[in-house]
């Protein structure tokens, strides 16, 4: 087991912690579809991204049969 050569103080302690605090998330609207989505990723919900589609989502690709 590794043994630590110095005693952490409580305040060195909680001045590393300072900067743990988790940030809360900044959804923006998409600007397609109106969700929230994170900013500077395709929308989840739509698969558009500056006002273009650029993820095909699932329930709108239609299989052609005769490519398969
Ligand atoms: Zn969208």
């Amino acid at each position: 087991m590794a043994v630590q050569q110095n005693k952490v103080s409580k305040s060195r302690r909680n001045n590393r912690r300072a900067h743990d605090a988790l940030v809360a998330a900044n959804p923006n609207e998409c600007s397609n579809c109106g969700e929230l989505k994170r900013p500077h990723h395709v929308c989840p919900s739509c698969g558009h991204y500056d006002s273009k589609e650029v993820v095909a989502i699932n329930d709108e690709v239609e299989i052609d049969e005769d490519a398969a």
